[in-house]
């Protein structure tokens, strides 16, 4: 069935942004009339033994606001295998340069994506053997400098670069591009909807899934939530997790409530009530969707 997906990092509590996103993106699949998946994206954290009990703790807090999803919940952490089956026909490469020659060697702004500047691209047989001595290699693809162009519902029509980007990790994980690619790609996920901060990833991933075989899905990337400087919402700003706000007197209803005004929604307290209140109209012409969204955690919902 096709499907839209909701695929948090088991890093903390979901916050005010990353509900946001997830009844945005419950939303736009619901609306529809596609399946809706459950993916925990863990890993980063698969070593981590608090993860499996923050996953509980954001899969219960999407059900609080009425998120319901379809089949079992699938972690990354379990498929290790399927992502390096994935990968095998791929025109990979040894690349053993560290974090700070490739921010030496790019002209990337400080804080944004380096595209790989291709130094291990064309080492010799000799040369990496050579370095295999004293670095384990992270696996790159060759891109062969493609460029791939996606569909976004907000942004339009984007072609990004794509770079000999990053398959697997140093101590061999696979890497977030590889792993949602292949993830979506076996999933039958024909709706990508996110924050804002994940389009650059975009046309690398679309190109990825392409050369996999997967068909491209079309991507809905919605506003994130900042601070009040205007910085990506993060745990430390304040009461803004469901556990947080209920000590503060605020309910999940409360919260779906505000969700929904900060995109512009009928204020309403269930993903299920927003759901029966839109269906059939244009709803996602919302300005409020598509901009960053500020919370103030000095003023919580109630
Ligand atoms: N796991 C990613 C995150 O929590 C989301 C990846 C995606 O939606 O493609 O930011």
């Amino acid at each position: 069935m096709p499907a839209g997906r909701f695929a948090p990092s088991p890093t903390s509590d979901l916050h005010l942004g990353n509900l946001r996103t997830a009844l945005l993106a419950w939303l736009f699949a619901r609306d529809a009339g596609l399946g809706f998946l459950l993916r925990v994206e863990d890993l980063d954290q698969q070593r981590v033994s608090a993860a499996p009990h923050v996953a509980r703790r954001q899969l219960a807090d999407l059900s609080a606001l009425g998120i319901d999803w379809d089949g079992e919940v699938v972690r990354q952490s379990e498929r290790l295998e399927i992502y390096r089956d994935a990968a095998a026909g791929l025109d990979t490469y040894e690349c053993f340069c560290t974090r700070r020659e490739i921010a030496e060697a790019s002209r990337a702004p400080h804080g944004s994506y380096r595209p790989y500047p291709g130094t291990c691209a064309h080492l010799t047989e000799a040369q990496r053997a050579e370095r295999r001595a004293t670095r384990v290699p992270a696996i790159r693809v060759r891109s062969g400098g493609a460029s791939a162009t996606i569909t976004d519902l907000h942004a339009g029509t984007l072609t990004g670069a794509v770079d000999d980007f990053v398959l697997f990790r140093a101590d061999g994980t696979p890497a977030y591009n590889l792993a949602v690619v292949v993830d979506d790609g076996l999933q039958g996920v024909t709706q990508v909807c996110r924050g804002a901060d994940l389009l650059d990833s975009s046309p690398r991933q679309a190109w990825l899934a392409d050369r996999l075989g997967f068909t491209v899905p079309r991507y809905v990337h919605v506003g994130l939530a900042v601070n009040t400087a205007g910085k990506r919402l993060a745990k430390r700003d304040g009461a803004v997790s469901l556990a947080a706000l209920a000590e503060l007197g605020a309910d999940a209803g409360d919260v779906v409530a505000e969700l929904c005004a900060s995109a512009g929604l009928p204020r309403v307290r269930s993903a299920g009530e927003v759901l029966d209140r839109v269906r059939g109209t244009p709803w996602w012409q919302s300005e409020a969707i598509w901009r960053p969204w500020v919370v103030d955690p000095a003023r919580p919902p109630r």
